[in-house]
C-alpha cells in the first residue's frame, strides 16, 4: 500500500467511538484506505454516497437466511416476497438520507434510477438461482452447531491477538466432499483471495475447535459456488491465529491512535463513497 507521508494534520476529531470490536470489514475498509475509514466509519457529519448494490446483498442475505432457517421449507414465494421487503426498506432508507439520486454511485456505467430496479429483478433471480442450486445438492447442509443451532450468519466472537474480533459467518457448510468448510455468499464476483474466509474459519476454529481450512464463495451472478479454496491471508500468508491476531492487533493500533493516512490511487479513489468529501482523491 503507498501511503502519503507525512499523514493528514487536518483531522477534524472523530464524531464516533472506536468501537468495541473488529471485524474483517473493519480490516478490509483500513486496508483500502485508512483515511476512507476515517470519514466513513469515524465522522457522523461526512454524507456517504449511497449505491443499490449494498442493498441488494443485503436482501439476497437476509432471503437466503429465511430460507435456510425454514429447514428450505419456505416456498418461493416467500423467500422472493423477504428479498423484495428488505431491498425495499434499504433503499427507502438510503432514499431518505440521500433524496438526490444524482449523487447516488453508479454501478458499471449504470446510473442510479436505473440501478435501483434492475437489482430489484436480478436480486429475485438470483434468490431462485439459491433455492434451485441447493434443490439439486440437497447433501450441502448448515452444519450444525454444538448449541444445536443451524450456522447461517452466526455470529462468532474471538480474542485474536488481544483484540475482540467479531465475525458473522453466512454459512458454516456440512460438504460432502469437504467436510466442513465456510461458505460466503456473493451477489457478483468475489475477490481473488481468500482473506475473509480465513477470518471466518479462524475465529469458528477458536470458537468450536473444529479444523477448517477450506471454504468457497456461493457467487449469485452465476448461481452455484466458486472453486474451493484453501485458506491464507491477504497477500498469500498462512492462515492461522497467530497471522490473524497480528494483523487485528495492528489494525485496533491504528484506528485508537488516530493513524488514518489516505490511500489514493485511480481505482480506489473513482469507487470510493466518500471521495467528495476527500482532498486527497486522485481523481
Ligand atoms: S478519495 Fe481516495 S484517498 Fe480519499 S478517502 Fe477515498 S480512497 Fe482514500
Amino acid at each position: 500500500m503507498t501511503m502519503i507521508d507525512p499523514p493528514p494534520k487536518t483531522l477534524t476529531a472523530p464524531t464516533r467511538t472506536t468501537g468495541e470490536h473488529r471485524s474483517y470489514s473493519q480490516l478490509s475498509a483500513y486496508e483500502r484506505c485508512p483515511y476512507a475509514y476515517y470519514l466513513t466509519r469515524m465522522r457522523d457529519d461526512i454524507e456517504e454516497r449511497p449505491d443499490a448494490w449494498r442493498p441488494h446483498g443485503t436482501a439476497l442475505h437476509a432471503a437466503a437466511e429465511f430460507w435456510e432457517r425454514s429447514g428450505r421449507t419456505a416456498s418461493r414465494t416467500a423467500v422472493e416476497e423477504k428479498f423484495t421487503e428488505v431491498y425495499k426498506a434499504e433503499i427507502n432508507a438510503e432514499l431518505e438520507r440521500v433524496p438526490n439520486l444524482d449523487y447516488w454511485a453508479w454501478s458499471g456505467g449504470i446510473k442510479a434510477e436505473d440501478d435501483i430496479p434492475r437489482r430489484l429483478a436480478l436480486g429475485l433471480a438470483q434468490v431462485g438461482y439459491y433455492i434451485d442450486y441447493y434443490g439439486l445438492n440437497p447433501d450441502q447442509q448448515p452444519w450444525t452447531t454444538p448449541e444445536g443451532e443451524p450456522a447461517i450468519e452466526h455470529r462468532l466472537e474471538v480474542d485474536l491477538g488481544g483484540v475482540r474480533v467479531v465475525a458473522i459467518v453466512d454459512m458454516i457448510l456440512s460438504h460432502p466432499k469437504h467436510g466442513i468448510i465456510v461458505r460466503d455468499n456473493k451477489i457478483s464476483n468475489p475477490p481473488a483471495g481468500s482473506h475473509q474466509l480465513c477470518v471466518y474459519a479462524v475465529v469458528t476454529n477458536e470458537v468450536y475447535g473444529t479444523a477448517i481450512d477450506l471454504g468457497d464463495y456461493w457467487v449469485g451472478k452465476k448461481g452455484k459456488p466458486g472453486r474451493i479454496r484453501h485458506l491464507a491471508g491477504r497477500s498469500g500468508e498462512q492462515c492461522t491465529p497467530d497471522y490473524l491476531g497480528n494483523q487485528f492487533a495492528k489494525l485496533d493500533a491504528n484506528i485508537k491512535a488516530g493513524n488514518f493516512p489516505p490511500n489514493p490511487s485511480g481505482t480506489t479513489c473513482r469507487s470510493c463513497s466518500v471521495n467528495a468529501h476527500c482532498p486527497f482523491r486522485a481523481i
